[in-house]
């Protein structure tokens, strides 16, 4: 109860300014959620009663929508948006240099990602990304699964999914960690697709 009251404050600071076009993508999401108590025809009393009091809000964290969407360090409990400042998190300039995969920011979410689409099992699925800034050092690469691996030589780092493995591929990452104004940073490139 308490977190939730300070969700609701925290809201509060930005009442009366121009709202940040985070806010109004979280919003978006949240409208077409299945978790989104306006869209839930069969809730419960007790939902019904903190809908019809506060407003739609999260079935699956509890927090009113109006209020969690609006505060910068809130996260979607099931991650369909992130905080827009989580520690040590930042976008790092990444362009596609070669593969075929579909390649780009997401604001949503703030991480890369690197989509397939569909892929052949057993397949090549090598592409090679290139980080553009210049002033940025201590680059260290690490992945969340083995089957996501990586060549990196300076600035240039090739990345592979092991397409032994068919089915969906689902929340693969590769971290990318490091300093940037002396502030140790960290980007994510999040890999998807299917094997087929
Ligand atoms: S916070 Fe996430 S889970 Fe909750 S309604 Fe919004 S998108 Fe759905």
């Amino acid at each position: 109860m308490i977190d939730k009251a300070k969700t609701i404050i925290g809201s509060w600071f930005i009442d009366g300014k121009k709202l940040p076009e985070w806010k109004k993508d979280r919003m978006d999401a949240c409208l077409s959620c299945v978790y989104n108590s306006k869209n839930d025809g069969a809730k419960k009393v007790l939902n019904r009663v903190y809908e019809n009091i506060l407003g739609a809000h999260c079935l699956k964290c509890g927090c009113v929508i109006d209020n969690k969407t609006s505060v910068e360090t809130e996260q979607c409990p099931i991650g369909v948006w992130l905080a827009q400042k989580p520690l040590g998190t930042s976008e790092l300039d990444i362009d596609l240099a070669e593969g075929g995969v579909e390649f780009g920011w997401d604001k949503l979410r703030m991480r890369y990602i690197a989509n397939y689409g569909e892929i052949n099992y057993n397949s090549n699925s090598d592409f090679k990304v290139k980080i553009k800034d210049e002033d940025i050092g201590n680059i260290r690469i690490s992945v969340s699964c083995g089957c996501v691996s990586f060549d990196q030589t300076g600035k240039e780092i090739t990345i592979r999914y092991d397409t032994a493995i068919k089915g969906n591929i689902n929340k693969k990452d590769l971290i990318i960690d490091f300093m940037k104004d002396k502030v140790k940073r960290q980007t994510v490139i999040e890999i998807k697709g299917l094997v087929k």
